[in-house]
């Protein structure tokens, strides 16, 4: 799939457990700013709907750095995988694909 399908994507895999992902785009569930968080519980990601195509691709790897944190035990901080999600967004943009 072309990075320009990000904003259609449904549902990911990572691990192996399917994610399903909601675009939401009013003040809730996400009040405190975000563009995007992972409910583990649920298995579900809400992503910003209004981001552009490639902001949404940044979200969307960011969260999945969180799911590999949990449930790979990774231990990262969230400075960390800002700064991962953004050094593997573009690796992605520079190579047309996603996931
Ligand atoms: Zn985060």
């Amino acid at each position: 799939m072309k990075l320009k399908d990000v904003k259609n994507l449904k549902q990911i895999k990572v691990l192996g457990k399917t994610y399903k992902i909601t675009w939401y785009c009013d003040d809730t569930p996400a009040d405190d700013g975000r563009m995007g968080y992972t409910d583990m519980r649920t298995s579900r990601i809400y992503l910003y709907q209004p981001l552009t195509n490639d902001s949404a691709a940044e979200v969307l790897v960011h969260e999945v750095l969180h799911i590999l944190n949990e449930t790979l035990q990774v231990d990262l901080a969230e400075s960390d995988m800002v700064r991962l999600g953004s050094g593997v967004t573009a690796f992605l943009l520079d190579n047309g694909v996603l996931p």
